[in-house]
């Protein structure tokens, strides 16, 4: 059998634990109020539009994007605008927020098309595709949060050959793109067909895992039974299982070999990189007028009887999660926001879903001792790890000692925060965490000096 493509440099294999991948994707019931941060990208936070008592339908605009690195947000939806708050994110700093008391009958906008009939015929050009992308607030949805519409920007004089679709979800537990792979693939291939008229290349590869063959045979026969369109080639390519494949320049590399040096952009190397989730909001928001209101949440782990995959209006709060799967299970020690090794633990449940928030993860007792922090024995291991080249041992030590010119000098802001390095290290080291001390200390001192 023929070896399956992936990164060159680094890379673990942490226990996969996908206890949800057999569950199909079911509605949550409806929560009686929502939390919609303006807030939930990167970029400027949007401007609220709506005041105290106001009547809001589903889908209406609330926040208008506020300058070019910003996105639209709208009303999850359909009811009354109780206030507006601050409310704590998985980091716990309170972010301004529109909450919505529900109302028991959903009322839409008007012009978004609800049913669900698939509308595979499309009308609307590059240009015409970006600016639906940004009126229906769309972001990266695997966790990244950036403004689609600005990714798909290009800008004058730069050119892109290759549409690179993220279906490799390497993180442990979370199934949320593996369900959507099985369960909306003829909408995955609208939405990447319109990614690829919106860049103007006529050739994307959709990466996804070995461990996912359900997938990959899944989209592979709905492809071909779809195809051929007039945009190009949509492949599939099955991955090595490997962590962090799903991180964008180890994606690039496994699928194209080039490699993005170190402070450039997967476009400096005529790629763009786009999340399944995400080439599926933009499928609605385009062809259906339907924007970013609600995503797929896992919620899973080992201790819980039943985990699941929800779907979930933006803006409704963890606890009402933690509802719907009967409570924090016994012997959960933390309940991790997103994928186990790069989300946040959470001090609170008020936390509301965002739209790049993709898993709530009960963590028990064995799984979350990080265990007796030992002195360094220069293994190496997590050298051994880095998948961007890095020396984390070294990065630890320099941020310790305040030595911020060799931290930036050694790469710390190649750091793509996998937590790899962390994972390897027999001496329970806590080295993501001063590295991503050093990337915000190093940061700082960029801003000051320009
Ligand atoms: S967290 Fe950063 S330093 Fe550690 S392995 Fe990942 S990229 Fe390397
Ligand atoms: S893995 Fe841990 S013990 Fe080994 S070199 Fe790195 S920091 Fe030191």
């Amino acid at each position: 059998m023929s070896r399956l493509p992936t990164f060159a440099i680094g890379g673990i294999h942490p226990p996969e634990n996908k206890i949800t991948a057999e569950r199909p994707i079911e509605a949550l019931p409806p929560p009686a109020q929502l939390f919609v941060s303006v807030s939930q990208h990167i970029g400027k936070p949007a401007e609220p539009l709506v005041e105290r008592g106001a009547a809001v339908r589903a889908g209406q605009l609330i926040a208008r994007a506020s300058g070019f690195v910003s996105a639209n947000v709208h009303a999850p939806m359909a009811g009354t605008v109780k206030k507006i708050d601050s409310v704590p994110d998985a980091s716990g700093y309170r972010r301004p927020a529109i909450v919505i008391d529900v109302a028991g009958d959903q009322e839409w906008e008007s012009g978004i098309d609800t049913s669900p009939e698939l509308a595979a015929d499309i009308t609307a050009d590059g240009p015409g595709i970006v600016e639906a992308i940004a009126t229906g607030g769309i972001v990266g949805a695997g966790g990244a949060t950036f403004p689609t519409a600005v990714k798909f920007s290009i800008p004058e004089g730069r050119s892109v050959d290759t549409l690179i679709v993220n279906g490799v979800e390497c993180e442990p537990y979370l199934t949320a793109d593996h369900r959507l792979m099985l369960e909306e693939a003829p909408q995955l291939i609208v939405g990447t067909r319109l990614l690829m008229r919106a860049l103007g290349v006529n050739r994307a590869i959709v990466g996804v895992e070995n461990n996912k063959p359900d997938a990959i045979a899944h989209l592979s026969t709905t492809l071909e039974e779809a195809g051929p369109f007039p945009e190009g080639r949509i492949e599939v390519a099955a991955l090595k299982v490997k962590y962090p494949q799903g991180g964008e320049k180890q994606l690039i590399q496994a699928l194209t070999g080039r490699e993005v040096p170190s402070g450039k952009l997967p476009l400096d190397v005529g790629c763009v990189v786009s999340n399944v989730s995400t080439a599926i909001a933009v499928y609605h928001a385009v062809q259906k007028g339907r924007p970013f209101v609600e995503r797929i949440v896992t919620v899973t782990g080992k201790g819980l009887r039943e985990g699941r995959n929800f779907r979930v209006p933006i803006g409704t709060s963890v606890q009402a999660l933690i509802d719907a799967v009967g409570g924090v299970p016994d012997g959960t020690a933390k309940v991790v926001f997103g994928g186990p090794m790069t989300g946040k633990a959470l001090t609170g449940f008020t936390v509301p879903i965002t739209k790049g928030s993709g898993g709530v993860i009960f963590v028990d007792e064995s799984e979350a001792n990080r265990g007796h922090v030992r002195g360094c024995i220069r293994c190496s291991r997590c050298v051994t790890a880095c998948p961007m080249g890095l020396e984390p041992y070294l990065l630890e030590k320099l941020v310790n000692a305040g030595m911020w010119d060799q931290v930036e000098r050694e790469g710390v802001l190649d750091c793509i925060e996998c937590g790899a390095c962390s994972f390897s290290c027999p001496s329970n080291r806590p080295l993501l965490d001063l590295i991503r001390l050093g990337k915000a200390e190093t940061m700082a001192r960029r801003r000051a000096r320009s």
